[in-house]
């Protein structure tokens, strides 16, 4: 039993070693990882604005934050979905 947990980590780690050098060659996936990591950015910096506009802008304000949030997410939605799709069809 010790034994098989010890070759899965070993199995695990070998399988990430592999990754790791395979994903740190390609291109599209680092292009694709920073394009999530802008859409997350963009979110993030959308969603702080939108919890200080609540406090004291006018409606008017806060809905013009929440849609341009709503926009955010779906290009945060497609930016991850295209990096799921690279991973799947290349493994890295
Ligand atoms: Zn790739």
């Amino acid at each position: 039993m010790k034994a098989a947990v010890i070759s899965v980590r070993l199995h695990a780690s070998a399988c990430l070693d592999v990754w790791q050098t395979a994903s740190a060659d390609c291109k599209e996936r680092a292009e694709l990882s920073a394009a999530v990591q802008r859409a997350l950015t963009d979110l993030a910096a959308l969603i702080h604005q939108e919890s200080e506009a609540i406090k004291t802008e006018a409606p008017s304000t806060i809905d013009a934050i929440d849609k341009l949030i709503e926009e955010a997410f779906g290009r945060k939605e497609r930016a991850i979905g295209a990096f799921y799709q690279h991973r799947g069809e290349r493994g890295c």
